[in-house]
């Protein structure tokens, strides 16, 4: 347990150095400042969320890590070990190298993690740090730390897919705002919302990758969502991201964005009404055996009462025929 602790300081410790480095870095990285004031970023808001840059070197990191062969710097996921099994051709090289930096926090405000970003249109366009014993990609959620104020202050929490949405939105007046990290919206992810918030707003891309997101925070949500929880989807144009969003529209187009969402009783019902024909007994037989799942993944309250009526008035069933169907009419009945 010490041993545990004095190793996890000591990966805190790298991973705050390094932040401080590929801060420092961007001061006088030209092209780095290019890309992001290209990219409409101030330097207010860079500073904010601790943007740098991670120059265009092999073992840069050697400059604030004398100590580069420790295995500290390995297991911090920073320096990349190419040393082969005999423990001969020994290599190490920096894991970032000209990105780009967003630096993720834990919910004390530790560097956990770091995004990547390539500033041209190279592969792979997002690098993210490897798991380590203080960075789990599944639970932790970008911009929670710096958001955490806002989202009480707001009253509710945007969930978007990328860094560079966050500090959009956070920049145009949504500092409410985290984002998964190029994984799919998880169980742990909702729990450590509905902790923060009691209103969910997902906001993901506009393409299919993020309506298929949307579908699988509804899932995840499931289990959540009760009488006192809002949970919302917004929906974008296609061809839009929230990021891109903003800054086309401003943030009054955004904010209409926010009062258009969708309620999750709502995006529940379109789900399983889209695909199918809703004027004959197969297509409302498909509903229902869709909406199953969903349902049976939610608490007994008054949402999921409002949405098996909402499921019995399109099927033109009843809600005691479809409690009975789904096999939970009542405790006597299972
Ligand atoms: P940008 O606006 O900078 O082009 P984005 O955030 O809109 O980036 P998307 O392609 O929409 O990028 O991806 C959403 C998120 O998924 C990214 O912010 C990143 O966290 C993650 N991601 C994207 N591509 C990769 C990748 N190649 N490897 C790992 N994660 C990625
Ligand atoms: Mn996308
Ligand atoms: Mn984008
Ligand atoms: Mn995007």
């Amino acid at each position: 347990r010490a041993e545990y602790q004095a190793k996890s300081m000591a990966l805190s410790d790298a991973m705050t150095r390094a932040c401080d480095f590929y801060k420092l870095q961007l001061r006088t990285a030209e092209r780095a400042k290019e890309y992001l004031i290209g990219r409409g970023l101030t330097g207010e808001i860079a500073g904010r969320f601790g943007i740098g840059y991670a120059p265009d070197g092999w073992d840069s990191l050697r400059t604030v890590f004398p100590d580069y062969d420790a295995t500290a710097l390995v297991e911090a996921g920073l320096v990349i070990d190419r040393t082969d099994e005999e423990g001969a051709n020994r290599k190490r090289y920096d894991r970032f190298r000209d990105r780009i930096m967003f630096p993720i926090r834990n919910t004390k405000g530790q560097v956990i993690g770091f995004g990547g970003r390539i500033l041209d249109s190279g592969e792979p366009k997002y690098l993210n740090s490897p798991e380590t014993p203080l960075f789990q990609k599944g639970s932790e959620l970008y911009g929670l730390f710096e958001a955490r104020q806002a989202i009480r202050d707001a009253g509710y929490v945007l969930v978007t897919e990328g860094y560079m949405d966050v500090v959009a939105l956070a920049q145009l007046g949504f500092p409410q705002v985290v984002a998964t990290l190029g994984t799919a919206c998880t169980a742990i992810h909702v729990q450590k919302l509905a902790r923060q918030t009691d209103h969910v707003i997902f906001s993901f891309d506009g393409d299919g990758a993020g309506r298929r997101a949307a579908r699988r925070a509804l899932e995840a949500s499931l289990p959540y969502a009760a009488d006192n929880k809002t949970i919302k989807f917004l929906f974008l144009p296609s061809e839009h991201d929230p990021d891109s969003y903003v800054r086309e529209h401003g943030t009054a187009g955004f904010e209409q964005q926010v009062q258009d969402a969708m309620p999750l009783s709502q995006f529940l019902l379109k789900i399983v009404t889209d695909e199918n024909d809703l004027a004959t007994p197969e297509g409302r037989a498909k509903v229902q055996f869709e909406a199953k799942p969903l349902l049976q993944a939610m608490q007994a309250s008054s949402l999921r009462l409002q949405i098996v009526r909402g499921l019995a008035q399109l099927t033109q069933t009843t809600p005691t025929e479809i409690e009975t169907l789904f096999e939970l009419a009542s405790p006597a009945a299972r």
